[in-house]
């Protein structure tokens, strides 16, 4: 490949340095916007590459786990002052690397400088409990071990959020760190990396190394070195992370795909329901984990919604997230526009209604990028694959139903659980979907894609291994629990 000398390139993060990678490749990191615009060079690693980098951690996590925890809580504060101060350049980066709109990219910037905040001072909190020993000489208490060395494999919807969620408890609970970022999105994963070499943090304790998951991400599953793997991706992918870390009995903890569906009942404020629904489906593209993708409305509302709905629809202002105008990017990569539109024409072919939108955009500069337009589909069922896969992207599917029982049946009709929301002025509605509704994150009249930091987050069903990631939630994962009985 050319390296044109304007275009900068990244390296991989081991030992404290930045290296070339053994194999001596380069991927170019394209813009979602303009397929012509290159944003960085990212480093085509080899299995080797991810050998050092764990020998490294390996080596570094001695000395770091016998930090106090208030000490490695610094770093993450100094990590969180690095990001902060350059959250505008990073948010940027992100907005051109992976296409979604700058206030959204600065919204997640700052969300990774908040969870460094909330994870730098969970290093003082209580790690155990004492539980009275039937022996009235001993003295029973539960303390927390780390892991050891954690690998780290992440998609490119969440390109400092989701590296930064599962990074920050991991160092503060004293695990030494080995992050393979989507290769999307390895360049804005690089900065992340920056704002931790900034803050000082000891080499070795954080390294990441870049490249193809059929690669890198397998050589982590594999490695006896890594002891724990947390995984974000798609479902079949993360099976694959499961079963290989199963083998040869390492931790691993999964979030997957999510189907999120978002009830309007008759009582609903269809304002708020339309607004929450637009918000949730088709910010970001659709591409959230936590994106509402099908509309479950009782049927007395059903038209009024549907029009409201629409009229909105209209108005939103498809392009570059770096103009000030636009409400929504590109698909964030070509893969995944052709994926969106394969999944359009299939609702057509499965006899659903398209109602509006469903076609690429390709008019003057947007032809360039890989933009697709707002999609709603209407008369959809149940079966049909635009109601049952993760489509990724800005496709809504309407399902009307008659009653609340039917709605929460429907909600339910899927393999994911991974949000839900209802719109209703009813308690007895809410409380049912609550106890109903087999998602990890229910939301009564707000939309499916709000995650706050500081509560557990991740699915039922296949939309995770069960185990739950951010707020104290993510101890669980980065931790053993040691069970300790002191007689004197
Ligand atoms: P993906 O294709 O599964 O990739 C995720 C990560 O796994 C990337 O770093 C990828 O590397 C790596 N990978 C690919 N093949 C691998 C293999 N054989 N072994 C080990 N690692 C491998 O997912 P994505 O397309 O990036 O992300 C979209 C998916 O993430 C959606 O399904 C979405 O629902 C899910 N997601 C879930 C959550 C959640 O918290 N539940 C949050 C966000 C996103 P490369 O891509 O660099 O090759
Ligand atoms: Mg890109």
């Amino acid at each position: 490949m050319s390296v044109t000398t304007d275009v900068k390139t990244y390296f991989n993060y081991i030992n404290g340095e930045w290296v070339a990678a053994s194999t001596d490749q380069l991927d170019a990191s394209i813009s979602p916007a303009n397929r012509h615009e290159i944003v960085g060079y990212v480093q085509k690693s080899g299995k080797d590459d991810l050998d050092r980098a764990v020998e490294a951690a390996k080596h570094a996590q001695i000395a770091w786990r016998k930090l106090s925890g208030a000490a490695r809580g610094d770093y993450l504060y100094k990590a969180a002052n690095a990001l902060e101060r350059r959250l505008d350049e990073i948010a940027e980066c992100m907005t051109r690397e992976m296409g979604k709109t700058f206030p959204e990219a600065k919204g997640e910037t700052a969300r990774g400088v908040a969870i460094l905040r909330y994870y730098a001072g969970e290093g003082m909190r209580k790690i155990g409990d004492v539980i009275p020993s039937s022996d009235s000489e001993a003295f029973m208490f539960t303390t927390r071990a780390p892991l050891g060395v954690v690998g780290v494999i992440t998609p490119w919807n969440f390109p400092v959020a989701i590296p930064i969620w599962k990074m920050a408890p991991a160092l503060i609970y004293g695990n030494a760190v080995v992050i393979k970022p989507a290769q999307e999105t390895a360049v804005t994963a690089a900065k992340v990396i920056e704002c931790f070499q900034e803050a000082g943090l000891p080499a070795g304790v954080v390294n990441m190394v870049t490249g193809p998951g059929s690669v890198i991400g397998q050589a982590i599953i594999d490695h006896p070195g890594i002891n724990g793997i947390t995984f974000t991706g798609s479902d079949t992918v993360g099976k694959n992370v499961g079963l290989g870390a199963l083998k040869r009995g390492a931790k691993y903890q999964l979030e997957m795909g999510g189907k999120n569906p978002v009830i309007v009942a008759n009582d609903a404020d269809l304002d708020q329901a339309v607004e929450a629904t637009i918000s949730g489906g088709l910010r970001s593209t659709g591409q959230k984990c936590t994106a509402t993708s099908r509309v479950i409305v009782q049927s007395e509302v059903y038209e009024a919604f549907k029009e409201k709905l629409i009229a909105s629809v209209k108005q939103l202002k498809v392009g570059d997230g770096l103009h000030g105008e636009t409400w929504m990017g590109p698909c964030a990569s070509e893969n995944q526009l052709n994926t969106v539109l394969s999944y359009i024409e299939k609702g057509i072919a499965e006899g659903a209604t398209l109602l509006y939108g469903g076609k690429r955009i390709e008019d003057g500069e947007l032809g360039n990028g890989f933009y697709v337009e707002p999609t709603v589909f209407e008369n959809v069922t149940s079966k049909m694959a635009i109601a049952q896969e993760e489509i990724f992207g800005p496709v809504l599917a309407l399902i009307k139903v008659e009653t609340l029982e039917e709605a929460v049946e429907i909600a339910n009709d899927v393999a994911f659980g991974l949000s839900a929301s209802i719109f209703t002025k009813n308690i007895g509605s809410m409380l049912s979907f609550v106890n109903e509704m087999d998602a990890g994150l229910v939301r009564i009249n707000a939309e499916s894609a709000g995650v706050e930091l500081q509560a557990p987050f991740g699915g039922m069903k296949q939309s995770s291994s069960h185990s739950r990631e951010q707020g104290q939630a993510a101890i669980e994962f980065f931790t053993a629990i040691k069970t300790v009985f002191v007689k004197p």
